[in-house]
């Protein structure tokens, strides 16, 4: 423990974003850094707990008190050590993850946790800056080979993690670069894609392959597979959004999230984008349904592009600011969440239910909403009821489809492959990431569901241990 009394002496301080009459204008990072000795400072509030509640929260098991304390003592190699131990990737979850650490450290009780997120992403920057992250390629090779399929933050982790056991592995992407979520999802002002290609040109150099642009089910079929390589593992995300077929849905001017923010992401990149994939939030009356994460990222990306005006509409009720006497530490909490995005001019309305999509000449003009109630029936289940006489027209001429994902895309490489689902639709697995079918492994939101990067990472790490101990056996 660095500085016992670190707590009491420092106030925890988030380093904060950009002005948002700047950042408004670019697709930069949004956030901002806290210069070494303030760092250092934030790092030397943790406490050392005897129960670290924040190593409980954390999904990939983060030993954060061990790093904390490297890092308040100025030893950059250490913190960096010890932090990747148990991620591949914390340049990006430094950077987007919501931190349920933070929400679990014990001096969250007082809502002042340590500022773990960001001590995250100073400890890897400062190892990139110092040359600590260098190609480490395996010492011998075990004559193995494994094909992953998909290349976000599950693909990668296990991808990491079977390169470095010795195995030969493949990375198949359909779209035309590697990343997933990370690369075309998540919007450059919360992640330059830059932090990406740097970290995929070590795992090049330790000698993974990369193949772009390769829809596998469709380029290569499953006995092809099956001959070639000795595991699969599927990570093919969970692309399947959920949509709101009411009345005019075919209308001109309505669209998923996901087609919105990729185009905005190939375009930042330097892609051809031809007239028909653009969408464009210029000029126009936006509304984003879907009060979370990915609307959120709608919202930021909307008012860059600079939209007349926009609105992010939720079914859901208005979250209380503060932990509720049901909503206790060290759960995580269900409070309102207001992102970079929402604080650069974006009115939020909750408790509204879309009834109707209204045009004109095939294009979207408003959207007709209705305010509802939540109340329990008698089986304690929530039901959800129209408040009579709120109906109500709001004018848009973009509406960007933004409530979640309903599970990964079955026709195509799954159906083909073959696999059981689950009741939710995910593909099936077992406590190994083992599929239904023998020599194919699944990990991250193709088997969970849509959640968030570092369940993926650490569901690729499960994945990547499983596959390398069946190698093993195979090879008895
Ligand atoms: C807009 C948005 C913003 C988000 N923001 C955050 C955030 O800030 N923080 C956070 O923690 N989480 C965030 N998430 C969630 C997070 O990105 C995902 O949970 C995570 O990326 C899932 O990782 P994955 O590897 O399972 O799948 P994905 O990242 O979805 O990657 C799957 C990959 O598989 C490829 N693929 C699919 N089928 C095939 C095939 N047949 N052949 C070859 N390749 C194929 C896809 O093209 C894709 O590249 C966000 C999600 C979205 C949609
Ligand atoms: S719970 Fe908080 S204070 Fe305790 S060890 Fe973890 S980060 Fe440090």
């Amino acid at each position: 423990m660095g500085d016992p009394k670190g707590f009491i002496t420092v106030p925890r301080q988030p380093a904060g974003y950009r002005p948002a009459k700047e950042r408004i204008y670019d697709y930069g990072e949004v956030e901002q850094t806290l210069n070494d000795k303030e760092r250092r400072q934030q790092a030397s509030r943790c406490m050392d707990c005897g129960i670290p509640f924040c190593h409980w929260g954390c999904p990939v098991g983060s030993k954060i008190p061990e790093w904390q304390d490297a890092l308040y003592r100025g030893n950059k190699e250490e913190a960096y050590l010890v932090l990747q131990s148990t991620n591949s990737f914390p340049e990006i979850t430094g950077r987007v993850c919501p931190a349920p650490c933070e929400k679990a450290c014990v001096l969250e009780i007082h809502e002042e946790p340590v500022t773990i997120r960001e001590n995250e992403c100073a400890t890897i920057e400062q190892a990139f800056e110092a040359g600590l992250v260098i190609p480490n390629p395996p010492q011998t090779r075990t004559g193995k080979k494994v094909a992953v399929i998909g290349s976000g933050p599950a693909g990668l982790s296990a991808a990491d993690l079977l390169n470095k056991a010795g195995h030969h592995v493949t990375v198949f992407e359909k779209s035309d670069a590697i990343g997933g979520l990370l690369r075309y999802g998540i919007p450059d002002f919360k992640l330059n894609k830059r932090v990406i290609d740097r970290r995929l040109s070590i795992f090049a150099d330790e000698g993974i392959e990369f193949k772009t642009e390769v829809n596998v089910g469709q380029d290569i079929t499953k006995n092809e597979l099956l001959k070639e390589f000795n595991a699969v593992l599927i990570a093919v995300g969970a692309e399947q959004p959920r949509d709101l077929p009411v009345e005019g849905r075919d209308l001109e001017g309505v669209h998923f999230a996901m087609d919105f923010l990729t185009c905005q992401n190939k375009i930042n990149s330097g892609k051809n984008v031809s007239e028909a994939e653009k969408i464009s939030a210029k000029d126009k009356n936006v509304l984003v349904i879907g009060g979370g994460d990915t609307g959120s990222d709608c919202v930021g990306t909307s008012i860059r592009q600079k939209a007349r005006s926009v609105t992010q509409i939720e079914i859901l009720p208005k979250p209380s600011e503060k932990r509720t006497e049901n909503d206790h530490w060290p759960y995580w909490p269900n409070t309102l969440r207001t992102s970079s995005s929402h604080e650069e001019g974006c009115e939020r309305r909750w408790s509204l239910s879309t009834k109707q999509f209204v045009g004109e000449k095939g294009k979207l003009k408003q959207v007709e909403v209705v305010q509802v109630e939540w109340n329990k029936d008698e089986n304690d289940r929530w039901v959800m009821t129209e408040v009579p006489g709120t109906v109500e027209k709001i004018d848009a001429e973009l509406v960007l489809l933004s409530m979640g994902f309903t599970q990964p895309v079955h026709n195509g490489l799954l159906d083909a492959l073959d696999v059981e689902y689950d009741q939710r639709g995910n593909v099936k697995v077992d406590a190994r990431k083992q599929t239904s079918v023998n020599k194919i492994f699944a990990a991250g939101d193709a088997e969970k569901g849509a959640t968030l990067v570092v369940h993926a990472i650490e569901a690729g790490k499960v994945a990547a241990r499983e596959i390398d101990a069946f190698l093993a056996e195979e090879g008895k």
